[in-house]
């Protein structure tokens, strides 16, 4: 079970005027942008007509203001600034980037801090790799360089020579040389199909590539075949575009020696602390404990590129691996192994406890101080970091730049603003992770939503995720910002119009900073981008810079305004609305289709009624809650109810409360930190939400020893989803029993 279609929740509510198109010339131009403003601002005061919920505060004004203040000049100027080093987690180089960032927010007048954490981060200090063959007499053998190329005129080859060397943080220390066998994707079903084939992996350097899933999971599973080591690799199949198109700087497309690097460890947060905050003088696991638990990699690993994984295949023998494990035409024939190629690998790691510094940055609540929209970005980058993260950090100061003119011209947010800029999100979500569990019990009392923006811009097309409460929100925001791509019409229009499904992801997988937020704590909340996924071509390489950026990624940097000016109105939205801009009968929708496939897979063997009958009651809770909110919003224009009045508060905290229903105490079933019990992490990919993942946990392990106790377990687990959903609906109706 993972994602599902959601695309039934998105059907074109009321229709807006949609902005002019552009005609050519100087003067048609100047018409052109009167009309598209006189446009926008009549679809604004139709988008709040229409919208109650968002009138009288923010004033039509505010929203508006807003819309028009972005500055892509701003958004580049902040990208250039950010990227000129190179800047991992724990460096000298990053902690000028959190400096920047304060010192950027500060100068906004905005009040402004870091909290800095002590936790367990990972370098490498040597590696190396050769390859040679057993075959007979005079075998080759190969030294790679294990070393990026910059090309002729780089304004980045200086400080390339200061990026971290390609390594894998957390990988075991070690030498091994062993033959190499070929893993592909590093699935589950992989190395399944290796031993189908009678090719033993134990022992063995496997080699796989990226493209499916994460590269915790590819190591961890060649781990757990009894591989010695691995080397995992870019393949030109999809990270090389088709033969012919050239790679960076003449086309998006990874060189032949790009290498992606990133973190083997499959926990979250520092790994000296599991379950709590690496606040000072807590209680610690010693690095080597922590070094030593299942969720390490256990084994050395390096990442290395397409060209050096070509020299490998091309001594590979063995059988031909079948169609859908082969690379791209012109490319060698890949084949299993194991051997004749063998691998010489050394890794040796530092790892060590190091500073890390979150940056905050506070606009204070006029009425209900105590409620938090918080804003969320990661800063530190296994690189350059142009698209990944601050492409996002970009966009995070272009917008805090905005919400300051407004504040100038007398806005002043219902609840609290906070924006922060996590540290050391690539080692393993580590800043936020620390800070959430520092401050666990406020937020989950106080916290209203989060917004997150990782990577904010790869490419066109809009790719959103969010938790269903906040589907319509979303919606409502990308109707009144214009498509960047096409100025003829609103991100929304192109949004739909695209074949992408599902249209809207769930938060329940590892993949940014949102994961605390959503899976340990249960509070509302969204994740955007610009471009077909998190993961571009030059992702976590060396390439991703400012240049990549400015000539593929976002020339002209107008998606940067869209994604900030998103952003920018969900959270006006949420920090300025008296009433909070929730739906949860979105929620029952998903459920219900969850649900559904539920059934399917365990057809004879549990029955899902009891879900099903929870989820009634949640539809009509909210159908109800919908009907107060639009109650209230009456008394509200027509002045029989205070914006203050405490009616208003009790209703806004039901439903800021009854995300943290579908939580529980104990967590999932050998995975306690994740509390959620509808999203949760994929046991195969980190980059995948798991549906109801205590339940999908239950049926797989059901599946494997297929007994009585076993399914009956997952019977257990779909009550116990049930009793949650049935909280969430007593929180919603506000009523004990
Ligand atoms: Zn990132």
């Amino acid at each position: 079970m993972s994602r599902l279609d959601s695309a039934s929740l998105l059907a074109p509510s009321t229709p807006l005027p949609k902005p002019k198109p552009r005609p050519r010339g100087r003067f048609l131009c100047l018409v052109s942008a009167v009309l598209a403003i006189l446009g926008a601002s009549l679809a604004l005061l139709l988008f709040f007509a229409l919208h109650p919920a968002a009138a009288p505060n923010p004033a039509p004004n505010y929203a508006a203001l807003f819309l028009s203040l972005g500055s892509n000049d701003t958004a580049a100027a902040h990208l250039r600034a950010l990227t000129l080093h190179p800047h991992v987690a724990g460096t000298k180089a990053n902690a000028l980037t959190a400096r920047y960032v304060l010192d950027a927010l500060s100068a906004l007048s905005f009040p402004a801090h870091i909290t800095p954490y002590s936790v367990l981060l990972s370098y490498p200090v040597h590696r190396s790799l050769s390859l040679s063959s057993a075959r007979g007499p005079g075998h080759v053998v190969t030294s790679f360089s294990l070393k990026q190329e910059t090309y002729p005129d780089d304004p980045y080859a200086a400080a390339a020579g200061e990026a971290i060397p390609t390594f894998f943080a957390y990988a075991a220390s070690g030498s091994v040389s062993a033959e190499a066998v070929y893993a592909n994707y590093g699935r589950d079903e992989d190395f399944a199909y290796l031993a189908s084939r009678g090719v033993d992996v134990a022992g063995k350097v496997a080699l796989a590539r990226y493209g499916r899933i994460h590269c915790e999971d590819i190591v961890h599973n060649a781990r757990a075949a009894g591989a010695a080591a691995a080397v995992v690799y870019t393949d030109p199949l999809e990270y090389g575009g088709a033969p012919g198109e050239g790679w960076f700087p003449d086309s998006r497309w990874l060189p032949p020696s790009g290498v992606q690097v990133g973190s083997l460890f499959r926990g979250v947060g520092d790994p000296t602390t599991p379950m709590w905050a690496s606040s000072e003088g807590c209680d610690r696991l010693s690095v080597d404990e922590a070094m030593n638990t299942d969720d390490m990699p256990l084994i050395p690993a390096l990442p290395v590129s397409a060209q050096d994984a070509m020299e490998i295949h091309a001594v590979m023998g063995g059988a031909v691996a079948p169609a859908g494990w082969q690379g791209r035409e012109g490319g060698p024939v890949y084949r299993l192994g194991p051997g004749p190629a063998v691998l010489n690998l050394t890794y040796l790691g530092n790892d060590t406890m190091a500073t890390i510094e979150n940056v905050f940055a506070i606009i204070e609540g006029a009425e209900e101080p105590d409620r938090y929209v918080i804003l969320g970005n990661h800063r530190d980058a296994w690189t350059f970091g142009a698209s990944d993260p601050n492409s996002g950090t970009a966009a995070m100061i272009e917008l805090a730049q905005r919400f300051s003119m407004l504040q100038k011209q007398g806005w002043k947010p219902r609840r609290t603003i906070v924006f922060c800029s996590w540290d050391a999100e690539e080692y393993g979500l580590t800043g936020s992770t620390e800070w959430v569990e520092e401050n666990l019990e406020m937020l989950s009392s106080r916290a209203v939503a989060y917004l997150n923006i990782d990577v904010s811009v790869v490419g066109p097309g809009f790719l959103p995720s969010t938790t269903p409460q906040l589907d319509e929100l979303l919606q409502e925001a990308t109707k009144v910002v214009q498509d960047p791509d096409n100025s003829s019409q609103t991100v929304y229009d192109s949004w739909i119009k695209s074949n992408i499904y599902p249209r809207v992801l769930r938060l329940g997988d590892g993949g940014s900073d949102y994961s605390a937020f959503v899976q340990h704590v249960g509070i509302p909340s969204m994740n955007i981008l610009f471009g077909e996924g998190p993961v571009y071509p030059v992702y976590h390489s060396l390439y991703d810079d400012y240049v990549w950026m400015a000539k593929f990624g976002d020339p002209g940097f107008r998606r940067h305004v869209a994604a900030a000016s998103i952003w920018g109105m969900m959270a006006l939205r949420l920090a300025s609305d008296e009433i909070l801009p929730f739906n949860y009968i979105s929620y029952a929708v998903e459920l219900e289709a969850y649900t559904k496939v539920v059934e399917n897979e365990v057809k004879g063997t549990a029955t899902c009624s009891p879900l099903y009958d929870s989820i009634r009651a949640l539809r009509k809770a909210a159908i109800k809650v919908n009907n107060e909110q639009k109650e209230l919003q009456k008394q509200l224009l027509s002045k029989q109810l205070n914006r203050d009045s405490l009616k208003i508060r009790q209703l806004n905290d039901r439903l800021m409360q009854a995300e943290r229903a579908f939580t529980s105490r104990e967590g999932i079933f050998k995975l306690e930190w994740f509390k959620h019990l509808v999203y949760g992490p994929s046991d195969q990919n980190d980059w995948d939400t798991a549906i109801y993942p205590g339940v999908a946990n239950a049926i797989t392990s059901a599946r494997s020893s297929n007994n009585s106790e076993s399914w009956k377990f997952v019977q257990r687990e779909i009550y116990r989803v049930a009793r949650a959903v049935t909280q969430a609906s007593a929180i919603l109706s506000g009523r004990l029993t």
